[in-house]
């Protein structure tokens, strides 16, 4: 007995199949349909276009880092530049650790939060129930949705400030 070989595919899964949006991992805009050849985004000239699945993308307020599988940062969009305070420059290819931590760090340590993301990576579905602050910062919740995005094994974190 074998088990049937997995692929990781766009809207991968098989209850909740979700087409994919594309947006800008810089300012965040959403991309037309039909994206040009270009990979860069046309508003701000300066984000590549990712994607992933509609209900996960951010919002047009909604602050988002990107993450490699290794939890490596890839892309910090300008609204979470301002929100943490960094720069996308200093802290791309850092460990997510360094930027963002689970609230509850203290008290849990960091492997469950670690794990969610590895998971996420992999295209195990959004989970909304992670609770993160800036690394370096108490006092502060931010409610997150975290999944799949652009290539597989990478993962968005969206954060929502205001719940
Ligand atoms: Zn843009």
């Amino acid at each position: 007995m074998t088990r049937p070989q997995l692929q990781v595919l766009p809207g991968y899964g098989e209850t909740d199949v979700e087409p994919y949006v594309d947006f800008c991992g810089h300012c965040g805009k959403r991309q037309e349909a039909a994206a040009p050849a270009s990979r860069v985004c046309g508003n701000c000239h300066l984000g590549l276009i990712v994607s992933a699945p509609g209900s996960l993308a951010p919002g047009a307020k909604e602050p988002f880092l990107i993450v490699d599988g290794r939890l490596q940062v890839c892309a910090v969009s300008r609204r979470a530049e301002r929100l943490l305070g960094i720069a996308e420059a200093d802290v791309v290819d850092r460990q997510l650790t360094d930027v963002l931590l689970p609230a509850d760090a203290e008290a849990v340590g960091v492997e469950g939060f670690v794990s969610t993301i590895v998971h996420a990576a992999r295209g195990d579905g959004i989970v909304r129930d992670l609770v993160v602050r800036p690394a370096g910062e108490w006092g502060i919740r931010w409610f997150t949705r975290i999944g799949p995005c652009a290539t597989p094994s990478a993962v968005l974190i969206v954060l929502a400030p205001n719940g």
